[in-house]
């Protein structure tokens, strides 16, 4: 598998390429199957399924892939910058690499496991305070895909202590007074994985400060020498200016641009096909891929 050629689907000049979305394998609200669903509806030509730390949507949104869409296969890794004190989280879009490589497989199955620890703990700490959250409710509705501090925050809203999401990640909640250090994933040892299994690597909004710190950019010149292949310029926690920075950014590192939803379902209010992706962009990260194709059913 891990020199799969990546024969196109050519997409024609107006192709709508949305490339990075979530589904109930990690914190997005729809299943796999009704995301490709939802992707076609959206009139998207091409979209990414790019959950957390976790490849298991990937089977069932080929199976569920309506004609005409095409899909890549992907994941957002959930890394951490160990270059300043205290790390940074980043989060690490990966496309089209090999599942199944070793080294990658393990480290993921590490980090799901320290987001189930640490969100155990986010709980015992609302318990602690009489709240009532109970771990293997949000366990058994999380349902096998990667857990989240949104899975929490519907525990949240359940109890009818906040109304959104958003809320929840206010700093009163989750943002701030109940949280708890997940184990990530050193952001060059994840290149260096993403690569060594024929994926392609971008960062995911890499400039999100409503989001909390962000790394300088001192780094994405280190991240892009070591291996980095594009970031995620059009994205809607970046402001205009933030977006603009990021082009600038990505221009004079060779870096590729993409734009994209980091669509959620009902956990966020944005839609699919928000922001996307051009054709050329597009069209070097699955020339650059070797781990698996890109797949359209018709
Ligand atoms: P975690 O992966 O457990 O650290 O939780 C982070 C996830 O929570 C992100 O991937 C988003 O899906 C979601 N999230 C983060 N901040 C917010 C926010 N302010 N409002 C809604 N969802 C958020
Ligand atoms: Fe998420
Ligand atoms: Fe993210
Ligand atoms: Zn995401």
């Amino acid at each position: 598998m891990a020199s799969a050629p990546n024969p196109l689907p050519t997409p024609g000049p107006d192709a709508r390429i949305d490339l990075h979305a979530h589904s109930t394998a990690s914190d997005g609200t729809l299943t796999p199957a009704e995301l490709m669903r939802a992707a076609a509806d959206a009139g998207l030509d091409t979209v990414a399924i790019t959950d957390h730390d976790t490849t298991i949507g990937w089977a069932p949104a080929v199976a569920a892939l309506p004609p005409g869409l095409t899909l890549v296969r992907g994941a957002e890794l959930s890394c951490r910058w160990y270059g300043t004190e205290p790390s940074i989280a980043l989060h690490l879009l990966a496309y089209l690499f090999d599942p199944d490589s070793p080294e990658l497989v393990a480290e993921l199955t590490r980090i799901r496991a320290a987001r189930e620890v640490r969100a155990e703990r986010i709980v015992e700490s609302l318990r602690a305070d009489g709240i009532d959250v109970d771990w293997s409710d949000i366990q058994a509705r999380a349902a096998g895909g990667t857990v989240g501090r949104p899975h929490i925050a519907q525990a949240l809203i359940r109890a009818g202590l906040v109304g959104t999401t958003s809320e929840a990640f206010q700093p009163r909640w989750l943002g701030w007074r109940y949280r708890a250090p997940k184990d990530d994933l050193d952001v060059f040892h994840a290149i260096r994985l993403v690569r060594e299994a024929g994926g392609v690597p971008v960062f995911a909004h890499p400039r999100a400060t409503r989001r909390g710190e962000v790394v300088p950019d001192s780094l994405i010149v280190d991240l892009a020498a070591a291996g980095l292949f594009g970031l995620e310029a059009d994205h809607e926690d970046h402001s205009p200016t933030e977006q603009a920075h990021v082009r600038r950014l990505a221009a004079e590192l060779g870096l590729v641009v993409t734009g994209s939803s980091d669509f959620h379902g009902e956990h966020k209010t944005v839609r699919l096909g928000a922001f996307t992706t051009s054709v050329p962009a597009y069209e070097r990260i699955v020339a650059e891929a070797s781990g698996v194709p890109v797949v359209s059913s018709s």
